[in-house]
């Protein structure tokens, strides 16, 4: 049996399940075919949402304590899985094996979190002006949850919002990338198992998944009956979207794409930037929301810090993810490679210096495999194509002189997720962090934009959607708020001191 059959078989994904389907999901690391999973009929979607709202009714009088013991039992599934979910995530998206089990980790994460979460959903008591009165807010379930994700984090993105929503009372619909469904569904698995366990208290229906490409996700979001839909994936998705779900007055969690940048300022330390650059342009090719897509350095380290780029760049061990010691594995498909070379081009006819990669690699060991030389390109401004997100391995330079300029052109890009500056000085650091710098939901300072822990808020401005995941109070958006006056007095007195009998 091959190691990958094994790994489906330890996730509990039986050969039924990934044979004889018509979805073929296809391995980057060499184009192998892993599974044909059968895909959901687009006719079983509103029975899928029927069973949902069935779930929902029981499982909101469940205590959140109760509730949380279930994501506890979900987050020991995934430590036991770890090592099975992390390589299917690696085969399946080609991200190293160390990336693959992080990936797996953060669900572990989350659940703790979640866990700790489900006896913290409070509400505020607030003073009343009226005598003898008491205001308070509740955080009450909201009703069944979609959750749909990209590829790129096809085991993490599910246990962020999961984790959360069944802790705040609501069931869940899972529609994991089409790119990428197996690891989804061996993270769902573990979900299952931990609902076995967990018994009788955990409703039928309360979680289920749906295999197939965007029209089934579609039918979820415009499902009235689904009051909240999170979507991870592509800015052009959000925008299909965010407008059906609006136009419901359905709620939303949007978390679409980035282009996100580092400042380098002449009070750098230029090692440890290096060593973030590194981690943060080429790490999982370039394929995180978080990628490093944008240098901003200042014109006097300049110099010096390309020099140890380049130096870097020149010896990073691109190969098959699963083998220890490679860096940089391969792109998601053809498609986007032939984005990243459609980028390349556009950069130099826009007055862009390729300074190094570019190039497609290994190609004879994997004819089906597409690998990169991930690349910098020096640009003498920013220009409409360093605007634009490529979800690749390709790094734009920027030259600054003036640090209220950096921020600017920082600033001045559709995207808002992530950034970071580099710098120890503390004028300019403070800036950055600053309601006068940077506009993104995440500004970090001495670390790279990408690798976030669960415990804050995960999110973006702008075209980034404009929506928190994970940790800090983003569980607020998975329950609906009442505030209660309560009077205990024996008038009845009016706000704003009106009389009206
Ligand atoms: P994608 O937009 O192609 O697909 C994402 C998901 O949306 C898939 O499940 C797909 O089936 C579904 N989908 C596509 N069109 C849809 C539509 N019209 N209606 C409903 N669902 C639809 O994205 P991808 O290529 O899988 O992922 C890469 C993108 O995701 C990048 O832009 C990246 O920045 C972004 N991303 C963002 C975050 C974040 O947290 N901000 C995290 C991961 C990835």
């Amino acid at each position: 049996m091959s190691e990958l059959s094994s790994a489906f078989q330890r996730c509990g994904i039986e050969p039924g399940e990934h044979q004889g389907g018509s979805l073929a999901v296809r391995s980057p690391v060499d184009g192998a075919e892993l599974a044909r999973l059968h895909e959901t009929p687009a006719s079983q979607v509103n029975e899928i949402i029927s069973r949902s709202k069935a779930a929902f009714l029981k499982w909101r009088n469940v205590p959140a304590p109760v509730r949380g013991e279930l994501v506890r039992l979900w987050g020991e599934e995934l430590r036991q899985a770890k090592q099975d979910i992390g390589y299917i995530v690696s085969i399946e998206v080609g991200k190293i094996i160390e990336e693959g089990l992080g990936e797996v980790q953060e669900g572990v994460d989350i659940c703790e979190f979640a866990l700790g979460q489900s006896r913290q959903l409070c509400g505020k008591t607030i003073v009343s002006e009226r005598p003898g009165h008491r205001i308070m807010e509740q955080y009450h379930p909201l009703g069944p949850v979609a959750i749909i994700t990209a590829f790129n984090f096809p085991s993490a993105v599910f246990a962020w919002n999961a984790a959360l929503a069944l802790v705040c009372g609501d069931p869940v619909i899972f529609k994991p990338s089409e790119k990428a469904p197996l690891s989804g569904i061996a993270t769902f698995k573990a979900l299952e198992r931990a609902i076995a366990r967990f018994g009788d208290k955990a409703p039928e229906g309360l979680a289920q998944i749906v295999i197939g490409k965007a029209p089934l996700a579609e039918a979820l979001v415009d499902s009235s009956s689904i009051p909240l839909v999170s979507a991870t994936g592509s800015t052009r998705m959000g925008r299909a979207v965010g407008p059906k779900v609006a136009s419901r007055f359905g709620k939303r969690i949007l978390e679409l794409g980035g282009n996100n940048a580092m400042v380098v300022t002449p009070a750098a330390d230029l090692d440890m930037a290096l060593r973030a650059i590194l981690f943060g342009a080429v790490g999982t090719a370039g394929q995180r929301c978080t990628s490093l897509r944008r240098l901003i350095v200042h014109r006097a380290v300049k110099d010096e810090l390309l020099q140890k780029l380049l130096k870097a760049y020149s010896t990073l061990r691109i190969g098959n993810p699963l083998t220890s010691g490679t860096l940089v594995g391969p792109l998601i498909d053809e498609d986007a490679y032939d984005a990243m070379q459609k980028s390349i081009r556009a950069a130099q006819e826009q007055g862009g210096k390729v300074l190094i990669g570019g190039e497609r690699a290994l190609e004879a060991e994997f004819p089906k495999g597409f690998y990169v030389h991930p690349a910098i390109v020096e640009m003498p401004e920013q220009t409409a194509i360093v605007r634009h997100e490529t979800f690749a391995p390709l790094l734009y330079v920027l030259t600054y002189d003036d640090f209220d300029n950096a921020i600017e052109v920082h600033n001045d890009v559709p995207q808002g997720l992530s950034s970071c500056i580099f710098s120890n000085d503390m004028r300019e650091v403070e800036t950055f962090i600053s309601a006068a710098g940077s506009d993104c939901g995440m500004a970090n300072v001495n670390i790279g934009p990408s690798g976030a822990e669960i415990g804050g808020a995960f999110g973006g401005e702008k075209e980034t959607g404009g929506d928190r995941e994970s940790g800090s109070d983003a569980w607020k958006q998975y329950m609906r708020r009442t505030t209660n006056t309560i009077n205990y007095s024996r008038e009845l007195p009016l706000a704003q001191g009106i009389t009206f009998v």
